[in-house]
């Protein structure tokens, strides 16, 4: 199963796309997790994407293209993958499209999970809150002023490739408002399990 998980940051892709990965047994690809192993690591794409990404802005089409294609083609990958926080653009999106008619393949579904604003800001902030009691490391780009460009360049950049799924028929939305459990029910409600 290929499948797309398009939302805000903050919507809760991250926590669907975990059970996804156990209920399905194929990996979840968030290029935001692979970005942030690359600034750990200090590799020469983590180098070139970390103010950026501390700063809430976007990283090049053609890197982050250039990571998922390397990653769809490893053997892990064969019967499927969630891709989460990709495409962010429609021009990754189109380069989806063509790396994957490139590997004859084609997506089960795109799915958008819908939640408003003020409820990602308020996420957000219980999000830090929580990680600072429980003793971690809050996100570098998940203070307010972050966010916020996060949440404006989803805005502008990202929820145009939801109208560009939505024009070819395979968009699907769900209220990403509700609570966890109900947004899975509706999610294997949309892939029929
Ligand atoms: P995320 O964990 O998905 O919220 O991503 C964290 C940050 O990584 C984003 O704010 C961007 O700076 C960068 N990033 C992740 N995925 C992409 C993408 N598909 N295109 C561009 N930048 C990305």
């Amino acid at each position: 199963m290929r499948l797309i998980l398009l939302g805000p940051p903050g919507a809760g892709k991250g926590t669907q796309s975990s059970r996804l990965e156990q209920k399905y047994g194929i990996p979840q690809l968030s290029t935001g997790d692979m970005l942030r192993a690359a600034v750990k690591a200090g590799t020469p794409i983590g180098l070139q994407a970390k103010a950026v990404m501390e700063s809430g802005g976007l990283v090049s089409d053609e890197i982050v293209v250039g990571i998922i294609e390397g990653r769809i083609a490893e053997p892990d990958c064969a019967k499927g993958f969630i891709l989460d926080g990709f495409p962010r653009t429609v021009a990754q999106a189109k380069a989806l499209d063509a790396m994957l008619k490139r590997h004859h393949k084609e997506l089960d579904a795109v799915i958008e999970l819908v939640v408003d604003d003020q409820i990602l800001l308020s996420r957000i902030e219980n999000r830090a809150k929580e990680t600072v009691a429980a003793g971690g490391a809050v996100r570098a780009d998940d203070n307010p002023e972050s966010f916020k460009k996060r949440l404006a360049q989803y805005h502008e950049l990202t929820a145009p490739v939801s109208d560009y799924y939505r024009s070819v028929g395979e968009l699907r939305t769900v209220d990403g408002m509700a609570a966890i459990d109900a947004v899975t029910a509706e999610i294997d409600a949309i892939l029929g399990k």
